[in-house]
């Protein structure tokens, strides 16, 4: 008899852990609270076209990502497509690509370049990144670069990666962020290029939901799980939508945070020391477009007044014809998951962000809007404060059917799906032979865990 495993969330975590483990031949039942699969990273519908609720892209350097890409057949879907970065300061617009740009940079003089480079240099050169969790990434950039290039140049990129918080968050997160850029063997040219897969990742997890279902696998929608119990012959009782179903062993892949009863009831426990994983929230206006608005897939912005702290220009990597030939721009600000401006309604929103728009873009006519969209979410990024390792909750838990494997243990690198696939290849590894197996029926330890 195949084991019964229970999967809680069906974000790409989630849904690759699923078409993973039920193609080695466990019977899996996937679950999410949302009535659409994908988490993060799923598909919005933007009136012509389907796209990423949020901005994604693909790096060269993804090996995890493109090879699982490759896997489950949708490596001839993979796009490749230069693309630019700039920054936005003092009413204008840089750009910052390409090391001829970084010299003609204005904002930062020719001592402050040659300690930027500088930068790069000693972040790919460290290796053993446990003393950055240490010190604060604002006091090491500017230890490394002086302040006036970390003014000019790293603080706009904080900000639009982290909003205010970023004061709080370790030098793990820069160190992670510059050497994932440059972890690539790939020729510059290459390094630039930024991939998708066509239709978006609509496309990825449709093929999940359909390679799980094709393994004998169930996926419950909308189904919110409320509780999960330990059971007395062995394994568990998992409660969602007031129906108790029984799983031999339970993963859970959502956020797991000190507030919530999960982490609270028994079974695991978070941050005891330390304190909790504390997440970031993001509140991202969409724009549809008839023109073009930047060249640039990300402008970070030097400009306190505007209401937003990045823009993602996804048309400036995204062929035409996957958006209708209308062009999608994004307009991230992230927020401490708890601040209520994640909650404020749409009709609030828009007019402070159209204020915000009109300021960066004066001569954007009405004409050219074809849509606005305000997506949000509450729990995206865990915030990588100092000594953040010994917050997340670890992979097996006190019960040995239990297992937990979230964002949130990504320790040394930034929040991206090519770390999603590592760690359910990892997972597979490690584990994955044990799911192969008939249940083992020892009592285990009697446990109620709630979930948020
Ligand atoms: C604005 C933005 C930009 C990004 N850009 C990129 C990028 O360019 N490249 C890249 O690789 N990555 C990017 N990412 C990161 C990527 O989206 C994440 O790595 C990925 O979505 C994490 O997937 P996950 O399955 O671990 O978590 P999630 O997507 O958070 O999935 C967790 C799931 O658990 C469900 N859940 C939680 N609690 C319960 C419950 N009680 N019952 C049932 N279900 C529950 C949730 O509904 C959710 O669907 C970006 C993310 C954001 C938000």
């Amino acid at each position: 008899m195949p084991l019964r495993v229970g999967i809680i969330g069906a974000g790409i975590m989630g849904l690759s852990l699923a078409q993973r483990l039920s193609s080695n031949g466990a019977q899996v039942t996937l679950f999410d609270r949302e009535p659409q699969a994908g988490g993060l990273t799923t598909y919005h519908d933007y009136g012509d076209f389907w796209w990423d609720r949020f901005y994604h892209v693909i790096l060269s350097s993804d090996r995890h990502l493109i090879g699982y890409l490759h896997e489950i057949g949708l490596g001839d879907r993979l796009r490749w497509s230069p693309a630019r970065s700039g920054l936005y300061a003092k009413g204008r617009m840089y750009p910052v690509t390409s090391p001829w740009e970084l010299l003609r940079f204005p904002l930062v003089g020719m001592i402050g370049k040659v300690r930027l480079a500088h930068t790069i240099l000693a972040c790919n050169r460290i290796r053993d990144w446990r003393a950055l969790e240490a010190v604060s990434v604002e006091e090491w950039l500017i230890g490394l670069c002086g302040r006036r290039t970390y003014e000019a140049f790293w603080k706009p990129l904080l900000l639009a990666k982290l909003g205010e918080q970023y004061r709080r968050v370790s030098a793990v997160f820069i160190w992670s962020y510059i050497t994932r850029l440059f972890s690539t063997r790939d020729t510059r040219a290459q390094r630039n290029q930024l991939g998708y897969v066509s239709g978006g990742y609509r496309t990825v997890i449709q093929r999940l939901e359909t390679l799980i279902q094709a393994a004998g696998g169930t996926i419950r929608l909308g189904t919110a799980i409320q509780a999960i119990e330990s059971a007395q012959g062995g394994g568990f009782s998992v409660r969602g939508n007031g129906r108790d179903e029984h799983f031999d062993r339970v993963i859970w892949t959502g956020p797991i945070d000190g507030g919530s009863p999960l982490a609270t009831k028994g079974l695991v426990s978070v941050g005891t020391s330390s304190g909790p994983v504390e997440y970031l929230g993001v509140l991202c206006p969409v724009l549809v477009t008839r023109r073009p608005l930047v060249p640039y897939y990300t402008l970070n912005l030097a400009a306190p007044e505007i209401p937003f702290t990045g823009v993602i220009g996804m048309s400036s990597i995204v062929a035409a014809e996957e958006t209708a030939g209308l062009f999608l721009t994004y307009f991230p600000k992230y927020l401490p998951s708890d601040d209520p401006q994640l909650k404020l309604p749409d009709d609030i929103v828009k007019p402070q962000f159209g204020e915000g728009l009109r300021k960066l873009f004066p001569d954007l006519q009405e004409a050219d809007i074809v849509g606005l969209h305000i997506n949000r979410a509450a729990k995206v990024q865990p915030l990588q404060v100092l000594h953040y390792s010994k917050r997340v909750p670890t992979v097996t838990t006190r019960h040995k059917d239990f297992f937990i494997l979230n964002t949130s243990q990504f320790v040394n690198s930034t929040l991206n799906n090519n770390a999603v696939i590592g760690a359910v290849n990892e997972f597979v590894r490690t584990h994955g032979r044990s799911f192969e197996s008939t249940p083992d029926r020892s009592p285990a330890v009697l446990e109620t865990v709630e979930a948020s």
